[in-house]
C-alpha cells in the first residue's frame, strides 16, 4: 500500500489528507510539530473571494468555493457562511481592477459592481464614502477557522488518515534520487510521497534538501469584538482603501484585521520556531477603529476582545506554490498562498492529491509551479529584506 506523508497540519495538510482518503489512496499520515491549525490557519480571518487576479488563481477560487459549499453539507459542525464578498476601491484604485472585468466574465466568476448608494441600501449598517467603488462577490463569504478546523479533523480521522501531533519533521529522507519518507525526533517514517506545506516554516524545513524556495513572511494581526445585541448585516468586506478588511463574526461579534505596511519581512530563523513569539503593536487597535467605525459605524459600540497574530507568505511573483518539485521525484510543497491561504486549501489541497495520487490536475497550476523561478532570481529575491508596502499586497 502507497504511503503519503504530508508535513504540516493546517488547513493546506489537511485538505491534502482529506483528498487523498477520498481518493483511497492508500496510508495518509499528517505530521504537525504542534496540535493541528497551530499555524497561521486557526489565526486567520478566513474571508473567501473568487476574484482574483490571473486566470489559474480565478480557476482555482471558482472550485474552491464550490468545494466549500459542498464542505457545509459533508462536515459536521460547520457551515460556510455565504454573505458575499466586497472588495471596495476607490476612484484611483479602481481602473487596475476594472480591467480584470472581462476575465471573471470569460472564466464564469459572477460579480456586481456596486457603488456607494446601492452599498448603503443593500447593507444599512455600511457607511462607505461616495467616492467607494464595491465589487461584489455573489459567492464570497468567510469560514470560522475555529469552526472549520476541529470539523475537516474530524473528517480526517473518520477516513483513517493519521494524524500524529507535536511530532516535528527534523529532516526529508531521500533513497536512490526520490524522497523516501522523513526524521522525527521519535524515528523515520518511510512513504512513496512527502507533501510539505508547513507555509512560512517552508524554507527552514527544505533547507536539509538544498531546496531554495524564493518566499517572504509577513507578519500580519486580526481582531475579534465583544459581542452585540444583534447580528451585523455586512458581507466580509476587503476595504482595500483603508488597509484592512472586516466582516460579520460568531456570537453577533465583527471582525476585523489590518496590515501593518512599514514592517519588515518576518525571517522564520529555525524550525521551532512558533507564531507566539509574535507581537502586534498596540496602537493598532485604535487605527483600527479610527479608519473602520466611519465605514461600519456599530463596530464603535464595541471594543476588542481578541487578537491573533500571525505569518502571511509571498512568492517572488505573489502567486502561490503548489506541486511537484522536478529535482525531487516525490517531494511535493503547497506555500505561499498571500492572505488567501484559507480561501484557497479545499481546492490546494484538491490539487496537490490529484499530483501526488494521478500525476496531474484537473485545473492548469502550471502558474504555481515550485520550478518557475530561476536560482539566480531566487537568490536576488532572498537577499534583499523588504517591508511590506515593498513585497505583493494582495488580499484574500
Ligand atoms: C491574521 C491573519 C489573517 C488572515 N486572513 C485570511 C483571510 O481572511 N483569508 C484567507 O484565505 N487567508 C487568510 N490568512 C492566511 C491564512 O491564514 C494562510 O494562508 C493559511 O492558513 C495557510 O495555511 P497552511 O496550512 O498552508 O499553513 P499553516 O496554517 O501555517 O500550517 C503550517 C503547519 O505546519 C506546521 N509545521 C511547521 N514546521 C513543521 C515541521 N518541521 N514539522 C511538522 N510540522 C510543522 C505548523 O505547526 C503549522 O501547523 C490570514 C493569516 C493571518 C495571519
Amino acid at each position: 500500500m502507497a504511503t503519503a506523508i504530508i508535513i504540516g497540519g493546517g488547513v493546506t495538510g489537511l485538505s491534502t489528507a482529506y483528498h487523498l482518503a477520498r481518493r483511497k489512496f492508500g496510508k495518509v499520515i499528517v505530521l504537525d510539530k504542534g496540535p493541528v491549525g497551530d499555524g497561521s490557519s486557526s489565526r486567520a480571518a478566513a474571508i473567501i473571494t473568487g476574484l482574483l487576479w490571473t486566470e489559474t488563481g480565478v480557476l482555482a477560487r471558482k472550485k474552491s468555493l464550490e468545494l466549500y459549499r459542498e464542505l457545509s453539507q459533508e462536515l459536521e459542525g460547520y457551515t460556510f457562511q455565504n454573505v458575499g464578498a466586497l472588495n471596495l476601491f476607490v476612484q484611483e484604485s479602481w481602473p487596475e481592477r476594472e480591467q480584470l472585468l472581462p476575465l471573471y466574465q470569460r472564466l464564469g466568476a459572477p460579480y456586481e459592481i456596486v457603488d456607494a448608494q446601492e452599498m448603503r441600501r443593500r447593507w444599512p449598517e455600511l457607511r462607505p464614502g461616495d467616492d467607494f467603488v464595491g465589487l461584489f462577490d455573489p459567492l464570497g463569504g468567510y469560514s470560522e477557522p475555529g469552526q472549520y478546523i476541529p470539523a475537516l479533523t474530524r473528517r480526517c480521522l473518520q477516513l483513517g488518515i493519521e494524524i500524529r501531533e507535536h511530532r516535528k519533521v527534523e529532516e526529508i529522507l531521500i533513497r536512490s534520487g526520490r524522497a523516501a519518507g522523513v526524521k522525527t525526533a521519535t524515528g523515520l517514517i518511510e512513504g512513496d510521497a512527502v507533501v510539505c506545506t508547513v507555509y512560512a516554516w517552508t524554507r527552514k524545513v527544505v533547507e536539509c534538501i538544498g531546496l531554495q524556495v524564493p518566499i517572504k513572511a509577513f507578519v500580519h494581526q486580526r481582531y475579534t469584538t465583544t459581542p452585540l445585541p444583534l447580528p451585523v448585516n455586512i458581507p466580509a468586506i476587503n476595504a482595500n482603501p483603508l488597509g484592512g478588511y472586516i466582516r460579520p463574526a460568531s456570537g453577533n461579534r465583527l471582525l476585523a484585521g489590518i496590515e501593518t505596511p512599514e514592517r519588515e519581512e518576518h525571517r522564520v530563523s529555525s524550525t521551532d520556531f512558533h507564531l507566539s513569539e509574535l507581537s502586534a503593536p498596540e496602537h493598532l487597535k485604535e487605527t483600527l477603529m479610527q479608519k473602520f467605525v466611519p465605514l461600519v459605524p456599530v463596530l464603535g459600540e464595541t471594543s476588542w476582545e481578541t487578537e491573533k497574530v500571525g505569518l502571511i507568505t509571498f512568492s517572488l511573483d505573489g502567486e502561490p506554490i503548489l506541486g511537484p518539485v522536478a529535482s525531487l521525484p516525490g517531494f511535493y510543497i503547497g506555500t505561499a498562498f498571500h492572505s488567501g491561504g484559507f480561501a484557497y486549501n479545499p481546492v490546494s489541497g484538491m490539487l496537490l492529491a490529484q499530483f501526488v495520487a494521478e500525476g496531474r490536475t484537473s485545473i492548469d497550476v502550471s502558474a504555481f509551479s515550485p520550478d518557475r523561478f530561476s536560482a539566480k532570481e531566487g537568490e536576488a529575491y532572498l537577499a534583499t529584506t523588504v517591508a511590506q508596502r515593498d513585497s505583493f499586497r494582495r488580499r484574500h
